[in-house]
């Protein structure tokens, strides 16, 4: 008979630490809330080898005295369970499992001075050994030193990545605790340098907290992200979502910058990445991404964190809710940016302008060398061969059928009929001043009741409607707009009269397993709204006996097997959505404006106007913008008015 033994605390520790603490990220993490949980407004992290040889993180909490310093490396000893109530619990630790976790599987200093008290103590412990405790010289609060992370336990130090990998994770939860904190100070060093710089000022503290989560999200997801994000705050009974949704002009190509937190606490919820993929469907292919940063509050005794030891998962007790409120939040987000596209694509514009206005500069110097050589250059200082040679190259290089404006500056040829190869001033359409409708559009832009797409211009190559509006022009890519124009139409008829279906002749059997086929019938009513009618046969099989028109020639079998594995996964069911919304994208490609067609003024500003009312016109349904913006003040700095 084997014999039944309790294992020693130091291997109970050490089997936990396998849990709470799987790399140095974890340790930072839990370290970092410890501080946070103490009330610090500053803390501040070191890590050499990404945190693998040391980890020093040090706060200015309300610290620890001695006892409380012996006790928090017991297990399971807390300070922060008061009512012993694991329903309500307002803290990101509780589980008291962290430090003596970490001090189970390194060499541990907690160096701590509670606030109001005179002496500081120091506590050691070496691979959850017994302690020693003596005096030590502390200011106040605490740092806590972790070295050689995993030394006791040779089988996970082995699974460790490099250290660059591991910086980045440490970087990583940083960034998240620092986001769900605006108005406190982190900063990160590694070895070589400093990693993280998120200071708050005393002059900045702001009693407005949204303020104060704005500025730090800019500082954390980049200014780009600040100046193309929609503010969002949504409420829903006790619940409430806020935070900043990215345009969807600005992705990315994974999932990595969308970021949740639940009650303060970020978390990595695959339910979010559902949601996100719901909301923005309409305007991304579905292997680019959005970024943004929501906050969910909602009662603690709706969610449960105590889910997981490292706590970065949780459970609603309404999934549904959740995912509704934040569904929402983001679709009435995107639509009320309406016409709006990314200040990226305007800021891109310019920098290209800029960019070849220096080389235009050069150009033309260099050209000059050149075009001048009839024979007579003689008068002139010599060019060096350099120059000679860099002359004759920026000329050879450039393709024949796009000569580069410059060059017509700098060949003085006279020629100045404009039919040059490329530049195609024929296609530019008269300003629109044609009847008494436009001089009326006209009034209104300039006492800027404001079209905020402006009055079309003219169209160049029969591709680009530019426009002037009251303080710059909008250069207007006349396909992807009216693609988009085409499939909103399409879709709110789709919504207003219902999804065409038919059925058919030979109902579709497909074979899918239990989970699967249990998912998709409990899905069966939200289908059939979308024109997908199935019905159970057996506890496997799936019977399709209507399906959408749209939908005539697709592979049946296959979509139903998607939808099914992707409710399964997201909970939500996309791709039948999202399949549709791709032929009528599809069609409204085709149905539209192809670029290449000659528009005159009316039918510009028609296309303009509707842009204007028509919900996400800013982009594609690729995620291209359908226009880009230069200011006046923009132009005036191009040519060095301003
Ligand atoms: P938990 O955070 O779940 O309570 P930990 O093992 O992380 O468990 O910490 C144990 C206790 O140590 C905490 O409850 C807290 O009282 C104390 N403690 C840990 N770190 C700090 C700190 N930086 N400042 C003040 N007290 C701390
Ligand atoms: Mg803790």
């Amino acid at each position: 008979m084997a014999v039944i033994r309790l294992l020693p605390s130091t291997l109970v520790n050490r089997i936990a630490a396998g849990e709470v603490i799987e790399r140095p990220a974890a340790a930072v993490k839990e370290l970092v809330e410890n501080s946070l949980d103490a009330g610090a407004t500053e803390i501040e992290v070191r890590i050499v080898e990404g945190g693998k040889s040391l980890i020093r993180v040090s706060d200015n909490g309300w610290g620890m005295d001695r006892e409380g310093l012996t006790l928090a490396i017991e297990r399971h000893a807390t300070s922060k369970l008061p009512e012993d109530d694991l329903v309500n619990i307002h803290s990101f630790g509780f589980r008291g499992e962290a430090l003596p976790s970490i001090a189970a599987v390194s060499r541990l200093t907690v160096t701590s001075r509670a606030s109001g008290s005179e002496e500081g103590w120091s506590l050691e412990i070496i691979g959850g050994e017994p302690p020693t405790v003596q005096p030590a010289n502390r200011n106040r609060g605490t740092v806590v030193e972790v070295r050689d992370l995993f030394f006791a336990t040779p089988a996970r130090l082995k699974f460790l990545k490099t250290t660059r990998t591991e910086t980045e994770a440490v970087v990583d939860v940083m960034e998240r605790l620092a986001m769900a904190h605006p108005q406190v100070s982190f900063t990160l060093y590694d070895e070589s340098r400093q990693r993280l710089n998120l200071i708050v000022n005393p002059s900045e503290l702001t009693p407005d907290p949204a303020a104060a989560q704005a500025r730090r999200l800019a500082a954390v997801m980049g200014s780009d992200f600040a100046a193309n994000s929609i503010a969002i705050d949504e409420f829903r009974g006790d619940y409430r979502l806020s935070g900043l949704a990215g345009l969807p002009t600005l992705h990315r190509a994974n999932q990595i910058y969308q970021y949740l937190f639940i009650n303060g606490r970020p978390v990595k919820e695959r339910l979010l990445y559902g949601c996100v993929r719901a909301a923005y469907s309409d305007f991304l292919p579905s292997n680019r991404h959005p970024m943004l940063a929501l906050f969910l509050t909602l009662p603690s005794d709706l969610v449960d964190v105590n889910v997981h030891p490292a706590k970065t998962e949780v459970r609603f007790q309404d999934s549904a809710a959740v995912r509704s409120i934040i569904v929402n939040g983001l679709k009435k987000a995107l639509a009320a940016a309406g016409h709006l596209a990314s200040t990226t694509g305007g800021a891109a514009t310019l920098e290209a302008l800029q960019h070849s206005q220096q080389r235009a500069d050069s150009d033309s110097r260099a050209g000059r060398h050149y075009g001048g050589g009839g024979g007579g250059g003689g008068s002139r200082a010599a060019p060096s061969n350099l120059q000679n040679w860099y002359g004759f190259r920026s000329q050879a290089q450039q393709p024949h059928n796009n000569p580069r404006l410059s060059e017509y500056f700098s060949r003085d040829s006279g020629d100045q009929s404009g039919e040059r190869d490329g530049f195609a001033p024929a296609a530019i359409v008269p300003p629109v001043h044609t009847d008494a409708d436009d001089h009326a559009i006209d009034e209104n832009y300039r006492s800027e009741k404001s079209y905020p797409l402006g009055v079309a211009r003219g169209q160049i190559h029969a591709t680009y409607i530019v426009s002037e509006t009251h303080d710059g022009l909008v250069i207007v890519d006349q396909h992807a707009a009216h693609e988009r124009l085409v499939y909103e139409k399409l879709k709110t008829a789709m919504s207003e009269q219902g999804i065409d279906r038919q059925t058919l002749l030979l109902p579709e059997l497909v074979e899918l397993s239990e989970r699967q086929a249990e998912a998709v019938i409990n899905r069966r009513d939200e289908l059939a709204k979308l024109g997908l009618v199935v019905e159970a046969l057996g506890i496997k099989t799936i019977v399709v006996r209507e399906i959408p028109t749209l939908l005539a020639r697709a592979n049946i079998p296959d979509l139903v097997r998607d939808l099914a594995d992707e409710i399964l996964e997201l909970e939500t069911g996309q791709t039948l959505k999202e399949r549709l919304f791709e032929v009528a994208a599809t069609i409204a490609c085709h149905g539209s404006v192809r670029a290449g067609k000659i528009l005159n003024g009316d039918e510009m500003n028609r296309l303009l106007r509707e842009m204007e009312i028509t919900p996400h016109s800013g982009q594609c349904n690729h995620g291209r913008p359908t226009w880009v913006e230069l200011k006046l003040s923009d132009v005036e700095r191009l040519f060095g008015r301003k």
